[in-house]
């Protein structure tokens, strides 16, 4: 498990739910229309709202931002989102509960080098930690957390030199970054490994876990899995690159990034945790696909059941076609749905069947009076 930080007064990592993130697209010097879309985000589920910083300006203007949401009644933590600025992330970190930086760019500059000796290399890595040095003094004098965010798009020319575009690049760019921060006795971090490519992102968040974990480290993981595009093949990419993570045991905090309003990506996030066991927000249908064997009107069936109990958040409701292998199937659900003969429903609770052969016009109604009377 990761060790827990406070972001604000959000709690991230060390068996914290998996909070779910997103970022706002409005132009940062746009208060009011920057406040607007971080609070519908809020509204539909948004834990952390993340707002670009790209100068000391814009930096300035999240202490404008912080206020107005404030006197707006909402307290989210937000993270300013750097780049190439380390004078912006400075001023940031005064002012929100979080800064992202990326170890690309935050202190090397490209300029077509390609190769480095190892004295240029190791002289590079002492400039990362001057640079960061007044960073993380501000960060600790404010409680402030940092993300170490890297991108696959944005590796140094020095790591590339040295590992190539590679999740190993990926891993030991945001390595090098973690060595600075603990050297400086500063751990509110949490680290990042995002690609486009699903299988960069799950490659190099894994290889950087087993490295951080080899080192006796445990930050918490942001994962999400960048220009995923929108509509159906972004929320697909997301849901394979975040899941297989989850599933690994891997992940404290989720964004899924759409080429959508950002207040789009809540309801997915939500699904996904759902989705392979990481954060149950709605109860969890087990629906078979129907077969021959079905004799009753299923599709319906299941709709109608869906709309019905959509406030039983974590109850498992099983909805199976037929006698034969239906109650077999319904795996671990909590009541079962299943049809017995023409038009005929049998209600299960666990295994055990509760009634026999209802009419499909009852049975929902009959479904939800059980559900209903074993909750009171
Ligand atoms: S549970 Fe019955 S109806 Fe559903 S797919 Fe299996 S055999 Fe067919």
């Amino acid at each position: 498990m990761s060790r827990q930080i406070k972001i604000g007064n959000l709690t991230l990592g060390g068996g914290a739910p998996v909070r779910v993130q997103s970022m706002t697209n409005t132009d940062t010097m746009d208060t009011r229309a920057t406040v607007e879309q971080a609070l519908r985000m809020v509204e539909a589920g948004c834990e952390l709202v993340r707002i670009t910083a790209p100068d000391v300006k814009a930096a300035e203007n999240l202490g404008r931002i912080k206020e107005e949401l404030l006197k707006r009644g909402c307290e989210v933590p937000l993270v300013a989102d750097i780049h190439f600025n380390p004078k912006a992330a400075e001023v940031a970190a005064t002012l929100v509960e979080k800064v992202r930086v990326n170890p690309g760019n935050y202190t090397d500059r490209n300029t077509g080098k390609l190769e480095f000796t190892e004295r240029e290399y190791n002289d590079e890595l002492k400039r990362i930690g001057e640079r960061m040095a007044s960073l993380i003094d501000i960060c600790k004098r404010h409680h402030t957390a940092m993300r170490i965010g890297t991108n696959h798009g944005s590796l140094s020319e020095r790591i590339m030199s040295r590992y190539g575009n590679s999740p190993e690049g990926m891993a030991q760019s945001a390595i090098e970054f973690a060595r600075v921060c603990e050297e400086q006795d500063y751990h509110d971090l949490v680290f990042s490994m995002k690609a486009s490519n699903v299988k960069v992102m799950v490659d190099s968040t894994r290889l950087f876990v087993s490295k951080m974990h080899a080192m006796g480290m445990d930050y918490p993981i942001h994962l999400g899995v960048t220009e995923a595009g929108d509509g159906m093949q972004g929320r697909l990419k997301s849901a394979a690159g975040i899941g297989a993570l989850l599933l690994d045991g891997i992940g404290d905090t989720i964004r899924v990034s759409l080429t959508e309003d950002p207040e789009k990506e809540m309801p997915i996030a939500y699904d996904i945790l759902q989705a392979v066991g990481a954060r149950i927000t709605q109860p969890e249908y087990i629906a078979c696909p129907s077969c021959g064997r079905t004799q009753y009107d299923i599709q319906k069936a299941l709709q109608e059941i869906k709309a019905k109990t959509v406030h039983l958040v974590g109850v498992k409701i099983g909805v199976m076609g037929c006698i034969v292998n239906g109650p077999g199937e319904m795996a671990d659900a909590d009541y079962g749905y299943v049809g017995s003969g023409h038009g005929k429903i049998t209600l299960y609770k666990g295994k055990e069947v509760v009634k026999r052969d209802i009419d499909q016009k009852d049975a929902v109604e009959e479904l939800v009076k059980l559900i209903e009377n074993d909750r009171l």
